[in-house]
């Protein structure tokens, strides 16, 4: 990257008009994003908490898992950190856990597996839980969502977690208390557990949100928004699925394409809609780290976008080098365009004139 794109890396991302749009990270595998967090981004939109399940033969103990969430968390200690429940299934497989189908992006995939495998889920949301404890900065996310009774359940399998855990936190601190009280025995019994609970009415639940990634949420969006607390979208498997193309199908690559008109009228339907339900939208798929693609975002209207840590510099250089009004405009002559061939050629005369 140029010197001129790296020295804006920690300025914040506003448009030369004053509009804001939060940059976040996407991040799999805990070493290496400390840096990113030095170039400006705003926490973590997306941490992928499959990648570190891949490269072993057993699912980590609920131990493990909560040490390496508590050292994701502790990169952004003042920022939201977002988490995604284990999305396996479709192309990313664990050894250790076989999944044999026909269609696998169709199939079993994502909350699909765990709903069904709910001792898988509760151990990891406890494992998220336990490394929040202090930190209060992660926000759980669920990927595969296709319609409101999946939120139902993993919220009910979340609030189960949080919970147990309350119970069991308190009953620790009230042991401790009683202990340390032993010698002079100046608390009852029942004023060290109102102490403890004292302590772990401080303990907040997270704030959980959905993936809208299936066709189908987008025509479900209020009775979800009234579920969850923040929406984001996954552009990748969003135009999968709308455009109906394997994203790692070499064969229909061509027609694999995140500024089509059908995906770019669909996501400015979804940041409608998400401003009508009053509820965060925010988007972590590949179209956010492409110049063109933050461009429409913004003007959508979208909150925040979420990228890898190496895009984090271009980005802000080009959304610091545009107004609202120019981006609003570009946008409004791009949704009249109706291939993707005609989208991306004047995007692309649109970003030569921006430099
Ligand atoms: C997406 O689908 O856009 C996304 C961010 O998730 P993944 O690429 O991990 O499926
Ligand atoms: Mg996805």
């Amino acid at each position: 990257l140029t010197d001129k794109v790296m020295a804006v890396a920690s300025l914040p991302c506003i448009t030369q008009d004053g509009r804001a749009i939060e940059v976040l990270l996407n991040a799999g595998l805990s070493a290496g994003f400390e840096h990113s967090a030095k170039l400006g981004a705003l926490g973590i939109g997306l941490y992928r908490t499959e990648i570190p399940f891949m490269n072993r033969n057993c699912f980590p103990s609920e131990q493990e898992q909560t040490q390496l969430y508590r050292k994701v968390l502790q990169v952004f200690p003042k920022h939201g950190v977002t988490m995604r429940t284990l999305d396996v299934g479709g192309d990313k497989s664990l050894p250790y856990f076989p999944i044999n189908e026909e269609n696998p992006f169709l199939g079993w995939r994502g909350i699909r597996i765990t709903l069904d495998h709910p001792e898988i889920f509760l151990v990891q949301v406890r494992a998220m839980l336990r490394a929040n404890q202090g930190l209060n900065n992660l926000e759980i996310m669920l990927p595969m969502i296709s319609g409101v009774e999946e939120v139902d359940e993993a919220n009910r399998l979340i609030n189960q977690a949080f919970f147990e855990l309350k119970a069991e936190l308190t009953k620790d601190i009230t042991t401790e208390l009683m202990s340390a009280s032993n010698e002079d025995g100046h608390l009852t019994l029942q004023q060290a557990q109102q102490k403890a609970q004292a302590v772990t009415a401080k303990v907040v639940r997270p704030k959980v949100g959905i993936m809208l990634e299936v066709p189908s949420v987008i025509f479900q969006m209020e009775a979800l928004s009234k579920r969850v607390d923040f929406f984001s979208v996954g552009s990748n498997d969003l135009t999968q699925y709308l455009l109906a193309v394997d994203r790692n199908n070499s064969q229909v690559a061509n027609l694999y394409d995140a500024f089509h008109p059908a995906v770019l009228n669909a996501l400015n339907s979804i940041a409608q809609q998400s401003a009508q339900c009053l509820t965060p939208i925010s988007l972590c798929g590949e179209l956010a780290s492409q110049p063109a693609g933050a461009i429409l975002l913004l003007a959508m209207g979208f909150d925040k976008i979420s990228m890898n840590g190496h895009n984090v510099p271009r980005i802000k250089w080009v959304i610091r080098h545009i107004s609202f009004e120019q981006a609003q405009n570009i946008l409004d002559k791009a949704l009249t365009l109706t291939t993707a061939k005609e989208v991306h050629s004047y995007l692309n005369e649109q970003l030569e004139a921006l430099g």
